[in-house]
């Protein structure tokens, strides 16, 4: 079970603040889903050792065909890509998450482009995240990304699984993470753009997963490049819900840490 929230993006932290109410048919009917950006958890308790999830990936799926975040107890990298939920684990090995495995932290859509641009080859992720940033209409908005193509290198992080009780949060285990890496791989990355006001409910700008062709290689984007162009595909989202866990856990999260990856 898990409380709902449906709002308009411009609300949300006064909303998040004031309101803790169930879902009810009428406010589930209000927004469409395939112009929401759905979020499970919060980002600041999932920094701050919230690492118990309990959303579903048939749960996730009515959220989106498009995603990112980790599996329950941080086994795993969680890439959503076409409606496949797939489990990055800290070894590397990719499998596909079956429907009752948990989630502990998620951003998704049910993605449908709205703009199509072809992106100058970018030698690192900075180059990457200025072009993305002029092609924003507003950087006031949530957007959904996906981004197709040969790329010339991949660095990625996975998580480190953890069992309870969790001692060390994201500001910790994410320096620790396991890397992977990899030269002139097909894939894609599925991403999102928060602006700056989402403040620590969610990751401020960009936030990027990647799942290769052959869904050998994936992982959260840390570096990247692409000697060609490639076409991004991005969806302005004006509507945001979240869900939050329901555990004593996130109950009695105390938010002491913060972490952010990159706020440009
Ligand atoms: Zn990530």
């Amino acid at each position: 079970m898990t409380k709902s929230i449906l709002i308009n993006s411009f609300a949300i932290v006064l909303l998040a603040i004031v309101s803790c109410s169930s879902p009810t048919a009428k406010s589930k009917s209000a927004v469409k889903p395939e112009a929401t950006f759905y979020q499970y958890n919060i980002w600041a308790a999932f920094v701050n050792k919230v690492f118990d999830g309990h959303l579903k990936v048939s749960e996730l799926k009515e959220h989106g065909s498009i995603g990112l975040g980790s599996f329950d107890h941080l086994d795993g990298e969680l890439v959503m890509l076409d409606g496949k939920a797939y489990r990055v684990r800290e070894d590397g090995v990719i499998s596909e998450g079956k429907d009752d495995d948990e989630i502990v932290y998620a951003d998704a859509c049910f993605f449908k482009s709205d703009t199509a641009v072809l992106l100058n080859r970018f030698m690192n992720y900075d180059l990457l995240r200025s072009q993305l940033n002029l092609q924003l209409p507003t950087a006031n908005h949530f957007y959904a990304f996906t981004i197709q193509g040969v790329f010339d290198s991949v660095t990625l992080g996975g998580l480190h699984k953890q069992s309870p009780p969790f001692k060390q949060g994201l500001d910790v285990l994410i320096p620790q993470r396991p890397v992977f890496k990899g030269k002139n791989v097909a894939g894609t990355m599925v991403g999102f753009y928060c602006p700056q006001f989402i403040g620590d409910i969610n990751t401020a700008a960009y936030h990027f997963h990647f799942i290769s062709d052959d869904k050998k290689l994936g992982g959260h984007v840390m570096e990247i490049s692409s000697g060609k162009k490639l076409t991004v595909n991005l969806q302005k989202l004006p509507h945001y819900q979240f869900d939050m866990p329901a555990s004593q856990t996130f109950d009695t999260v105390k938010f002491d840490k913060q972490f952010q990856y990159n706020k440009k």
